[in-house]
């Protein structure tokens, strides 16, 4: 139980982590969104937020960054609690696809089954199955329920959403490839609008702490008190994040670090103690597979530090 971490020692942890992900200085911010690129390299924050609600951060905690690939996360979520978890697996699918991202290549050799929710294809699926009378109101679900993890109102950037919705050529062809084979569940045009939008909002490093929080409390937002999302969805969601969250190197973080995590492009990253507590780093500069370095390095050292390993024993 988090009650077992005293403050003293979390916020030791996290200023420990802080200082650790300052060691490394490899990695470049994405390039591939412009907006991206352009974000100071120099940035990073780091913050855990327990299961029963404290929170302790250190640096750029409170910077509003990209959310990224981090929001496939809470619109499967939002879709898994409508449809529930058989038929995310079912239409969706529960398995690593050992490939980048957005590989088409995937896509091609599943015959258009995206595999994983928290693959490109595969969030584009999720994004197509939510429902509501129009795009504004589906829209609208996906960003409530982004606020309702974070415990306060997320908001859209404009200026990311206009950087990405004008150079994602690579998952409109995903999103025309899924509709070909039957496994987009709207207009993929539309989808495709509204996962683009879903990884333009900004979040910083305390609200994808509270986020995590909230699936390593069971579906409750521990800082605000509300039910999220249903209690028996938090392990379908947890174990899509141990096996496709870190990318091409999911293997290597579940093997090192031995928790569910989610990064993504933006610089954010997520890793989830279930019962306990979530701990969140967030620094730019990506290694090739597209995970955040001093973000992991941070995360690492929070796991080592309090033996968060779920595996060790
Ligand atoms: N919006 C980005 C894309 O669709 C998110 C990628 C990520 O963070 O992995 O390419």
């Amino acid at each position: 139980m988090s009650e077992n971490y005293s403050d003293a020692m979390l916020k030791q942890a996290v200023g420990t982590a802080h200082k650790e992900a300052l060691k490394e200085t490899a990695g470049e911010n994405a390039s591939y969104i412009p907006y991206l690129a352009s974000v100071d390299s120099n940035l990073c924050g780091a913050a855990i937020v327990t299961a029963d609600g404290r929170v302790f951060e250190a640096g750029d905690s409170r910077f509003e960054f990209a959310i990224e690939s981090i929001s496939k996360v809470f619109t499967l979520a939002l879709v898994m609690d409508e449809v529930g978890a058989p038929a995310i697996r079912d239409k969706v699918g529960a398995n690593p696809t050992g490939m980048p991202f957005n590989s088409v290549l995937a896509l091609e050799l599943a015959k258009g089954k995206p595999l994983s929710p928290l693959v490109n294809a595969g969030a584009i699926a999720t994004a197509s199955l939510v429902t509501g009378s129009d795009t504004e109101a589906r829209w609208q679900r996906i960003l409530d329920m982004q606020s309702a993890f974070a415990g306060r109102g997320i908001s859209l950037s404009d200026e990311v959403n206009e950087s990405e919705q004008t150079t994602n050529f690579h998952n409109r062809a995903i999103a025309w490839i899924l509709y070909s084979a039957g496994t987009c569940y709207s207009d993929p045009l539309e989808a495709l609008d509204i996962y683009t939008r879903q990884c333009s909002t900004l979040i910083s490093a305390v609200d994808l702490a509270t986020m995590g929080a909230t699936l390593a409390n069971h579906g409750v937002n521990p800082v605000t008190g509300k039910t999220v999302i249903k209690k028996e969805n938090t392990q379908h969601i947890l174990a899509e994040m141990m096996m496709e969250g870190l990318y091409t190197a999911s293997g290597d973080f579940a093997y090192e670090v031995g928790l569910p995590g989610k990064s993504g492009v933006g610089g954010g990253i997520l890793a989830v103690v279930p019962g306990k507590m979530a701990i969140a780093g967030f620094a730019p500069p990506l290694d090739p597979s597209g995970n955040s370095i001093r973000g992991q390095a941070a995360v690492r050292s929070v796991a080592t530090q309090l033996n968060l390993n779920l595996f060790a024993q």
